[in-house]
């Protein structure tokens, strides 16, 4: 029952006596109850989905693997197969993990575990990731780093994920035989890592939503690499975690993008002689 009461007044302005009117909102109330129900019951589903979709990865990838073993000289269709086997499961990974961490992300469950990381293994272990797709592209990629090592407080998975998000959306959205480079500049306390590639590109009105959660540009367009559109939100999310961010710029469609990470930067690590010279 929702109440509204006014207050009835006597000659001398004092309240004597307060009368209302009583509202029935037990409907309104299940309503909105049954709303948050049904939205709690979807998260437990992508999760539970996310979970049963991942469990069924590790044995495939453990049979291309064996494949390899046993015939690590195998070429033509068995080759092409195993190959086509090995990215798409990748893909699929990729796909899972960012349904998790979403889910993880809605129930406030990722928290970073931060130390000091070396800038050259954080790109190192992004560029190593995304390099396959790159490849099979034939896309030119350039690293343009400092002459000496810069030093992160960061979760080094974590970061190594978003810089992997950026380098993994250049390789998606850059047609066959593109150019990517990432360069990595100190910019007083702060490190600036930049993704820039001469793809496909973003339309001017739809740059400042790329980072919304399901935000696709272009659904029409050939998404055999696409994804869910959960990449660049949750890529912001943990750069945030970081105390940093990530801005999009592009010249507009057909135009290629440039995403950069901002970040501060932290102390060395006991492992400073990391040579950074040794990522290309
Ligand atoms: P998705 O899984 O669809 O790639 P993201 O959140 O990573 O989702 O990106 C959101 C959208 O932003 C993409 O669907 C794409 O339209 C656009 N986008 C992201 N990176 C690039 C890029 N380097 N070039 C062109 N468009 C991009």
């Amino acid at each position: 029952i929702h109440d509204r009461g006014f207050p009835i007044r006597g000659a001398d302005g004092a309240i004597t006596r307060l009368t209302g009117v009583a509202h029935d909102i037990t409907d309104r109330k299940t309503a909105a109850q049954a709303l948050v129900d049904a939205d709690r019951r979807k998260d437990e589903f992508l999760a539970m989905l996310a979970h049963e979709l991942r469990n069924p990865l590790a044995p495939i990838r453990n049979a291309v693997e064996l494949m390899r073993l046993i015939e690590p000289s195998a070429t033509g269709v068995q080759l092409k197969a195993r190959e086509i086997i090995s990215r798409q499961v990748d893909h699929l990974s990729r796909l899972v993990d960012e349904l998790l961490d979403v889910s993880r992300i809605t129930h406030g469950k990722i928290s970073l575990v931060r130390e000091p990381v070396a800038l050259s293994t954080v790109v190192r272990a992004a560029s190593e990731a995304v390099r396959p797709l790159m490849d099979q592209r034939n896309h030119v990629f350039n690293a343009v780093m400092p002459m000496h090592e810069l030093w992160l407080s960061a979760d080094p998975v974590r970061l190594a994920q978003v810089l992997g998000n950026l380098l993994n959306n250049a390789a998606k959205y850059t047609p066959m035989g593109g150019e990517i480079t990432l360069t990595a500049e100190q910019q007083g306390n702060r490190l600036h890592l930049s993704v820039r590639d001469n793809g496909i590109g973003i339309a001017a009105d739809t740059l400042p939503h790329v980072f919304d959660l399901f935000m696709q540009a272009d659904p029409s367009l050939d998404r055999s690499q696409g994804g869910l559109g959960l990449g660049l939100s949750l890529a912001q999310t943990l750069a945030h975690m970081h105390d940093g961010r990530i801005t999009a710029e592009s010249g507009g469609a057909g135009k290629g993008s440039v995403f950069t990470l901002d970040l501060p930067l932290g102390a060395p690590g006991p492992r400073a002689s990391t040579d950074p010279a040794a990522i290309a």
